[in-house]
């Protein structure tokens, strides 16, 4: 097992199965182009190959397939069903929801158990004002139909100063009402926003306003989390739970144990760091190759984690697998 001088290591797995997205959020990409054509992609194949390949040589237990949007990717199909027969312990998704409807019997036949679908509001020309795309009634359709289907349900909202940040209260009643768990993510200092510190400053809003906000309604508790969770998670009574993912407020680096892979085959051993290592062309080699190689390379992408914070990142966010 490779172990870092902080007793860090890989366990969680997130893939940016594709780059293309059908939304452009402000905070993500920064000139609204959606749907960038898919040039240099792994095939499906090799991104399974790469899953298996990784639980052997850094120990993941647990997969994200996000992006991009990866409910737009032919590839989702074959990917699922594949990496489902994998034996890991969890499998989970992330969508801006807007084709949950359409693939919700796919994603329940694969076997599919949670999801995470992101919403930033439920005013309907705010939202189309930030995701720049899709549409908010299509978005609360699929999310009623997973629900009715039993998926559990987690709903990321990034608040931001000026935009959606009176939008806190109605999206947790929203949350609580039907039982999803809704978890607020601090912005980070991604892609543009790394490069545009005043903008950054502008629009974020940080942990201590959101939980002032929420107290004006709720009475809440800090609830026990896993020791390598991202999310402080918090119980209102009687009402259900929430998250908030505090980057820069209370940063989790310490106990970070998350790994990404690129829809192009790069291996990202952190958010804030610039490095990251080709793994595209190992994937097509036999196991009993490729893993040594990869190992070597999983010992750079440990140590590109920071020690103590977050610090920012040039890559955007949907490249690298938010
Ligand atoms: N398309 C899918 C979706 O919308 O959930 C998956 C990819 S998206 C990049 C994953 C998550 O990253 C979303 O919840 C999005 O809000 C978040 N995200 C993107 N850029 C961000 C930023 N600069 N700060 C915080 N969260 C960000």
């Amino acid at each position: 097992m490779i172990v870092d001088h902080q007793g860090r290591r890989f366990r969680n797995l997130r893939i940016s199965l594709t780059a293309a997205c059908n939304y452009a959020c402000t905070y993500c990409v920064p000139d609204g182009k959606r749907l960038v054509a898919a040039q240099d992609e792994l095939p499906a194949e090799a991104m399974v190959r790469g899953v298996a390949y990784l639980i052997e040589a850094a120990g993941i237990e647990r997969l994200r397939i996000t992006g991009g949007e990866p409910l737009v990717s032919p590839k989702l199909e074959h990917f699922l069903r594949e990496t489902s027969q994998l034996g890991l312990q969890d499998i989970s998704l992330t969508t801006n929801g807007q084709l949950l409807s359409r693939k919700l019997p796919l994603l329940l036949e694969c076997g599919l158990k949670r999801i995470n679908v992101s919403l930033d509001t439920l005013d309907p020309d705010d939202f189309k004002r930030i995701a720049r795309g899709g549409d908010l009634p299509t978005v609360l359709q699929g999310l009623e139909e997973a629900r009715a289907a039993g998926l559990k349900i987690k709903v990321n909202m990034v608040p931001l100063r000026g935009q959606n940040h009176e939008q806190v209260l109605p999206m947790l009643d929203y949350c609580l009402e039907r039982g999803f768990e809704l978890r607020f993510i601090e912005l980070m200092r991604m892609g543009h926003l790394a490069r545009e510190g005043a903008s950054f400053q502008q629009q974020f809003y940080g942990m201590p306003d959101l939980l002032a906000a929420i107290a004006e309604r709720y009475e809440f508790a800090q609830a026990p989390a896993p020791l390598d969770a991202t999310a402080l998670r918090y119980e209102i009574p009687g009402h259900g739970f929430f998250g908030v993912i505090a980057n820069e407020s209370v940063p989790f680096c310490r106990t970070c144990s998350r790994l990404r892979l690129s829809s192009t085959g790069w291996l990202h051993g952190c958010l804030s760091s610039s490095n990251r290592h080709y793994v595209g062309d190992l994937l097509d080699k036999p196991r009993h190759q490729a893993l040594p190689a990869l190992q070597r390379l999983l010992v750079r992408a440990l140590a590109d984690k920071q020690d103590i914070a977050f610090a920012g990142g040039v890559t955007v966010m949907k490249i690298i697998g938010g």
